[in-house]
């Protein structure tokens, strides 16, 4: 099988079990998986909404809208953007930056999804990533965020809440790569200037350590830790945030107390 086919499969794979289909917002962040995801995705039967977070980090936030730009003028699309500073929230001024990053473009994923009546919100994250996320919420002895641990979540728009889709769920950081460059896809090759913070650089790479050694065992893994997820009952209920009526599991989203931290609300 050739490569394109073998990495569309792993896709299809995806859409046709959980039956995706609708409109879909995507989430481009300007690296190589987002860009990837969405160009995979234009090829199936989608209504497909582009969109990027400007967070505000310093040069490398332009940088990376530059590039979702230039893919969205490759492929025919307008790209919507969303800027953290409209919500009152300084970044430079944040101490935990990784954690402030996360909860913001979580949250504002999902608005902006839901805002735009999307069935789902596309994002890139591929197995490496998956893994990562698993094996550090392990370390934290965190096994409530195994949530995250499936290629698609499903909605609920009484909560206000759209379904997520991980279309590259199954695939590597390296095959992501080899797509990327087969399609010549324009990608930002600078890495955040906080990726030094980031906790998780040295857990990817000692996965992709394990892959190598024993070829197969990161697919095992996932496939484990989605029966895990599965099979776990939920301690946590999903509700309303009581501010801004968006899904939270206290009685205020983690994006709320954000701002209210920086006294916008
Ligand atoms: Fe966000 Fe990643 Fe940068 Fe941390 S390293 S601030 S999580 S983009
Ligand atoms: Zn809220």
């Amino acid at each position: 099988m050739n490569f394109e086919k073998y990495f569309m499969g792993k896709i299809r794979s995806v859409v046709d079990k959980y039956g995706v289909k609708g409109r879909i917002a995507v989430a481009l962040s300007g690296g190589k998986d987002s860009m990837a995801a969405f160009h995979a995705l234009t090829k199936f039967k989608f209504e497909l909404i582009p969109f990027y977070i400007d967070l505000g980090i310093e040069e490398y936030s332009k940088v990376c809208m530059e590039y979702a730009k230039k893919i969205c003028d490759i492929l025919g699309y307008k790209l919507q953007i969303i800027k953290l500073k409209d919500y009152g929230i300084d970044f430079s001024k944040a101490r935990k930056k990784c954690s402030v990053c996360g909860t913001a473009k979580r949250y504002l994923m999902n608005k902006f999804a839901f805002e735009y009546d999307c069935d789902y919100v596309a994002t890139g994250h591929n197995l490496s990533d998956a893994l990562t996320f698993a094996f550090n919420n392990l370390a934290s002895v965190n096994i409530l965020n195994f949530r995250g641990m499936k290629p698609v979540l499903p909605g609920n728009k009484d909560l206000r809440m759209a379904g997520r889709f991980k279309p590259l769920f199954y695939l590597k950081d390296d095959e992501c790569m080899e797509y990327v460059k087969m399609n010549e896809i324009p990608y930002c090759k600078e890495k955040c200037p906080y990726a030094r913070d980031a906790p998780t650089i040295e857990l990817k790479e000692w996965i992709h350590e394990m892959e190598r050694k024993r070829n197969g065992i990161m697919l095992n893994f996932a496939k484990s830790f989605e029966k895990i997820e599965e099979m776990m009952t939920r301690q946590q209920k999903i509700r309303q945030c009581s501010i801004c009526g968006y899904p939270s599991y206290g009685n205020i989203c983690k994006f709320c107390k954000l701002r209210r931290k920086y006294g916008k609300i």
